[in-house]
């Protein structure tokens, strides 16, 4: 994957997931919820690789 897919990808994730607890009131209260587990681990997962990828970079001379 590019660069600018994992980014995209990154973004997309995180206005999923942002976009569903706007409308979940299970997750606005920090509840379990079964839809919106999936988009918020997807998120996070995402997140995770975006920032190790930009620590990978900031090593390089
Ligand atoms: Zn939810």
């Amino acid at each position: 994957m590019s660069r600018d897919q994992m980014f995209i990808a990154y973004m997309k994730a995180f206005k999923a997931s942002t976009t569903h607890i706007g409308a979940c009131t299970a997750c606005q209260n920090d509840q379990p919820c079964d839809a919106g587990q999936p988009i918020h681990a997807d998120f996070i997962a995402r997140q995770d690789a975006w920032n190790e990828r930009v620590r990978a970079e900031r090593k390089q001379p």
